[in-house]
């Protein structure tokens, strides 16, 4: 039986770095843009229809000025919102808010310059959080994922991965704050000391009960475009059912969930009902078959909910439906 799921989530992807045309046909029917880039303002008029994934986006990277990616070489030219001190906060929120931003991104990442001050970042998500937006926060170097934690932020953009979080930390994290996965760009297939760091934190995140998004940073480095085979399969290896991915995979945007959405790159907005994920074939029935698992999720793919072909349902089918 054919499976049709809300339009798999990205929650971490870069609209300025990758062509998203081959997205849906990926599985991926949505993607939360953190960072880099804006529609342009044509993209935000009201039309119906559209098979681009359904996009969200944080506008420019919120950091301490001379911070992270400031001065990396992919950072797209004005992608970067430097804030000074706390005063400058609420301009730089206001300025994401009105380019119809519906997340903010700041950065914390002490390895690569300076960082925003706690008080800082602080006044940065109270303005987010009036307006209603969640933060989301690139965090990389000792102590800054537990900077952001203390700062009130909503979402982490990446597993940690500097340092080994304590059990503590990581269990008054879960329920708080939502991790974003990623876990594969660290060696895209040949594992690095930080994804074995990262994996370690993320399977005790989720057994302390810790709310997971599928994300993989896409734009950034080799992956697939669409669904990527070696993030699902990180994310089983940490501990997560195939139920769980498939929550991680179909949850709703962050933030409101009136925040205005386009179809990316495609000048259209799409409609109302959203995208669907429609997977062919049986879910494997044994539960511990997670290769078997991930091939029948890796052959999915993305349709407009009003492409999907619409037919009265038989006694046979809710029956079929309920079993
Ligand atoms: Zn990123």
């Amino acid at each position: 039986m054919t499976v049709v799921l809300p339009g798999f989530l990205d929650a971490h992807v870069h609209l300025a770095l990758f062509d998203p045309a081959r997205l849906a046909a990926g599985g991926i029917g949505r993607v939360l843009d953190l960072g880099g880039w804006t529609p342009a303002a044509a993209e935000l008029g009201d039309h119906a229809g559209g098979d681009r994934p359904e996009a969200r986006f944080a506008g420019q990277f919120l950091g301490a000025p001379g911070g992270y990616p400031s001065r990396q070489a992919w950072a797209p030219a004005g992608s970067s919102c430097p804030v000074a001190a706390p005063a400058d906060a609420v301009e730089a929120v206001h300025r994401q808010a009105t380019a119809g931003a519906s997340v903010i991104k700041v950065t914390l990442n002490s390895a690569a310059g300076p960082v925003l001050t706690a008080d800082t970042l602080v006044a940065i998500v109270t303005a987010a959080h009036k307006r209603m937006l969640p933060v989301a926060a690139h965090t990389e170097g000792a102590g800054q994922a537990e900077a952001a934690f203390d700062a009130g932020v909503d979402l982490l953009a990446h597993t940690p991965f500097s340092e080994r979080l304590s059990d503590a930390l990581l269990g008054s994290m879960a329920g708080r704050i939502t991790w974003i996965s990623t876990l594969d760009i660290h060696g895209w297939g040949e594992p690095t000391a930080a994804f074995h760091l990262a994996s370690d934190n993320l399977a005790r995140f989720h057994a302390a009960g810790g709310r997971v998004l599928y994300g993989t940073d896409l734009g950034n480095g080799p992956l697939p475009v669409g669904l990527n085979r070696r993030e699902i399969t990180a994310l089983l290896a940490c501990g997560l059912s195939p139920d769980d991915v498939l929550t991680a995979l179909t949850a709703d945007f962050p933030g409101r969930p009136d925040a205005a959405s386009v179809a990316a790159a495609s000048g259209e907005r799409p409609d109302r009902a959203g995208p669907v994920t429609v997977i062919p074939g049986d879910r494997p029935a044994d539960p511990h078959d997670l290769a078997g698992f991930t091939d029948w999720l890796l052959s999915a793919h993305a349709l407009p909910a009003h492409a999907l072909p619409a037919r009265a349902l038989t006694r046979p089918d809710l029956e079929d439906l309920r079993s």
